[in-house]
């Protein structure tokens, strides 16, 4: 790679970089991809692979707005990345349901249910409190400790590697450098003029995203940004093939297309800490997915691991323009594969454009100044 100076340089290559890369290189912006080695934190790598909406943006209907509004771009990102590179993503949207264990879990999921509908207003929310004995036709197999479910049709899954990985191929179809092993050493900003050096190279863009998920804490003040993210580890469990018994993905426990089943949802704050496992929250996740499906119980498990979340403080996405040097962005979510239509379709073109949509706002990291708050 000879070239230096590009349209846009986005540094992270997760799923949350990879996908605006991509959607700035479809908008024909010559675009340069960095991304740090084999050492990164890729939460890109070890997540569970659901395209979930039903639990997002409760007290904050924007974030269920932008999560619905991905969902519904994830069919055509699908279908173009296949198109484009020839990659399924094994994307299935057929809608999804939370397990409840008992009266009380169904009650209280039955109040945060009916909260998300009011707090939406006109833009609805369409949802269901099932009883087992109906879930049963839904989901065969379901054990005598689940009271029933809640279900909306937004939900869905996909495979998150190919994802991943069809959006690099798809970047790349498009004539986008990635350059890999190339973590940020050095960078200066002025508007629109940044340069950066990485894998001792110099390159120059008037864009640039901060897509690094947590690296992103330490690079946002260099650009005038303000990025406070923190790791939440998740653990995920792995069983053999089963057969292709569950019709949809629940958030705890879902089906790949290949048959293994995967298990987990865990959060636990165990600072940057992804190469233990703890067998006491590997037992709860195996235990609830055995109450929960009992057939489950006869499966041996063949992989387990855990990895970490990028958490701002509220949970919700950060999206950011700097105001002191205009053309740089933050963007940071704990749903990059859920947000990847949105990524790809949505942002990519405002920033493309140079500038974040009023319906951003409310994501900008300004939330967390005291001043602005108070
Ligand atoms: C256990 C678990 C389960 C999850 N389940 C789901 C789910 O079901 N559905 C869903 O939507 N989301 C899920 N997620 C969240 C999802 O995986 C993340 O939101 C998403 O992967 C974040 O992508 P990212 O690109 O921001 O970060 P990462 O994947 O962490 O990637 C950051 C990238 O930035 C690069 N980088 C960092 N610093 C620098 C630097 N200085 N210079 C250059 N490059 C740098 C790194 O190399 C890395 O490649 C889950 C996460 C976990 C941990």
């Amino acid at each position: 790679m000879t070239r230096t100076t590009f349209d846009a340089i986005v540094i992270g290559g997760g799923l949350v970089g990879a996908a605006i890369g991509y959607g700035l290189q479809r908008q024909g912006l010559a675009t340069l991809l960095l991304d740090e080695g084999d050492i990164a934190h890729r939460a890109s790598r070890g997540n569970f692979g659901l395209i979930w909406v039903q639990s997002k943006g409760l007290g904050a209907p924007h974030y269920q707005r932008w999560t619905r509004g991905s969902a519904g771009e994830w069919p055509g990102l699908a279908e173009d990345l296949r198109t484009r590179t020839g990659i399924d993503v094994r994307r299935q949207q057929p809608g999804g349901v939370t397990f409840c264990l008992g009266e009380e879990e169904f009650e209280a999921r039955a109040a945060t249910m009916a909260r998300m509908q009011e707090e939406a207003g006109n833009f609805g929310f369409e949802y269901r409190m099932i009883r087992a004995a109906e879930a049963r036709d839904m989901l065969p197999g379901i054990g005598p400790a689940v009271t029933g479910v809640s279900w909306t049709p937004y939900d869905g899954h996909t495979s998150p590697l190919h994802l991943l990985r069809g959006l690099h191929a798809g970047f790349m179809g498009l004539g986008g450098t990635y350059l890999p092993n190339a973590g940020v050493t050095e960078s200066n900003a002025a508007a629109r003029d940044f340069t950066i050096t990485a894998a001792g190279r110099r390159f120059n863009a008037p864009r640039v995203v901060l897509a690094a998920g947590l690296g992103n804490a330490a690079l946002a003040p260099r650009f005038g940004l303000h990025a406070p993210v923190v790791p939440e580890r998740g653990q995920i469990l792995v069983t053999e093939r089963a057969e292709n018994i569950l019709p949809m993905p629940t958030v705890s426990l879902r089906q790949t297309a290949e048959g293994s089943l995967m298990i987990g949802d865990s959060k636990e704050d165990a600072g940057p800490d992804t190469l233990t496992q703890s067998p006491d929250i590997m037992r709860a996740m195996a235990r609830r997915a055995v109450l929960c499906f009992p057939w489950v119980a006869e499966l041996n498990l063949v992989r387990a691991w855990s990895a970490l979340r990028v958490m701002a403080p509220d949970g919700l996405p950060i999206y950011d323009q700097s105001g002191r040097f205009p053309g740089a962005f933050t963007a940071n979510c704990h749903s990059g594969v859920t947000l990847a239509g949105a990524h790809a379709n949505r942002l990519a073109p405002m920033v493309a454009a140079g500038a974040l949509a009023p319906e951003l706002s409310l994501f900008s990291a300004r939330r967390f100044d005291v001043r602005t708050a108070a």
